[in-house]
């Protein structure tokens, strides 16, 4: 650990245009005031994710940063309760094949291929430290809770069976190309499941209890019962997962609130539309925090890194793709990405925009990775 002092970061603002919100909202925060307003809610239940496949990148490190400091503007600034819950994506892949005879993909998740202590370290390792310090920073608390967790609870299992009752409707507006919305049960025997569900058929359905037949490459045909409890795991394509998932958020006391990139824009925009196919339904409250852009200005990601696609700026520090290489300490860590948090949220234009990481080096100061010695 380097142990001198590290020098004091040169003052920088980012520069930014007159967002479309001028005028309408004074601090990003205030975008959930209409909706406590309608619920008269005095407590409110911010929801992030947290991805397990493979160390966080600074994208990762901004959300789940602004997560903690809108829930403590909440507090501060409209005078509510406010929570951070985080949900492990264990259902993310972790293997796939190719089934020889089809041709169809099979993809196995962290949860069925490393386990639930596994699964645990992980997040341990990549998220616990940094979530301990920027709680104690902002005095937020948060609980971390994993999808195979949540997928078991009858709560689930009724707001996915509700999703059925609403399939015709439902299925084009989270797949508007084809109505094709894959549910994939995981082999009972193996965990390895048929990725775009193609054998996947739903035999019947009652409302409260539904039967479906999956098929898996090694064991093939079995039967997954999903009623309000049962083992049968529920494995959900994106977009249908999110809104089971909200709308399971929006069964809890504390008003929900829900955190993504803007790169969500377009899939909260089908999301919120999913909302509205149940009866009575809403769409939730939402923040959408900066994405942290390469140089081509295509968001940070895993995959386009793994690729050796992600056309980053030569100064841009191995930290800010890999959070495990952060030289400091995690107390540095989560003190540097509360001060690049907060320029974001100094002002609305400042967090309706996106950040290259050559800019957040140049907000950042001399070498935008703290202390290097
Ligand atoms: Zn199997």
């Amino acid at each position: 650990m380097p142990s001198s002092v590290p020098a004091a970061p040169q003052p920088a603002e980012p520069v930014s245009p007159v967002s479309v919100t001028e005028g309408a909202v004074e601090h990003s925060v205030d975008f959930i005031r209409p909706h406590l307003r309608a619920h008269a809610a005095t407590h409110v239940a911010l929801y992030a994710g947290v991805q397990i496949n493979g160390a966080p990148h600074l994208g990762t490190g901004v959300l789940q940063t602004a997560a903690f400091l809108l829930a403590e503007a909440a507090r501060d600034r409209l005078g509510v309760d406010a929570e951070l819950r985080f949900g492990a994506l264990d259902n993310a892949p972790c293997q796939t094949r190719l089934c020889p005879r089809t041709g169809t993909l099979y993809t196995r998740s962290y949860h069925h291929a490393a386990g639930p202590d596994r699964i645990l370290e992980l997040v341990k390792r990549f998220y616990s430290g940094l979530f301990d310090a920027l709680s104690a920073m902002t005095g937020v608390p948060y609980t971390v809770e994993t999808y195979t967790r949540q997928q078991r609870t009858p709560a689930f299992r009724e707001e996915f069976l509700a999703s059925l009752a609403q399939w015709d409707r439902l299925r084009f507006t989270l797949a508007p190309s084809s109505g094709h919305v894959p549910i994939s049960f995981p082999c009972p025997r193996c965990g390895w499941l048929q990725k775009h569900g193609e054998n996947t058929e739903l035999l019947a359905f009652d409302g409260s209890r539904a039967r479906f037949t999956a098929v898996c490459l090694d064991h093939g045909r079995h039967e997954a019962e999903v009623g309000p409890r049962g083992d049968a795991y529920v494995g959900l394509t994106t977009l249908h997962r999110n809104v089971v998932k909200e709308r399971l958020a929006a069964r809890e006391a504390a008003l929900p609130v829900i955190v993504k990139g803007a790169d969500w824009a377009a899939g909260c925009r089908l999301l919120d539309e999913a909302h509205l196919c149940f009866p009575g339904g809403r769409p939730p409250a939402r923040f959408l925090t900066p994405v942290v852009l390469s140089a081509s200005g295509a968001k940070l990601s895993k995959s386009l890194m793994r690729q050796g696609k992600a056309e980053l700026s030569p100064d841009t520090p191995p930290w800010m793709l890999d959070a495990t290489r952060w030289e400091g300490t995690t107390q540095e860590y989560a003190s540097t990405l509360h001060r690049l948090v907060s320029l974001m949220l100094s002002a609305p234009e400042h967090f309706e925009r996106g950040y290259t990481t050559a800019e957040v080096v140049r907000l950042l100061g001399r070498t935008g990775s703290g202390p290097r010695g």
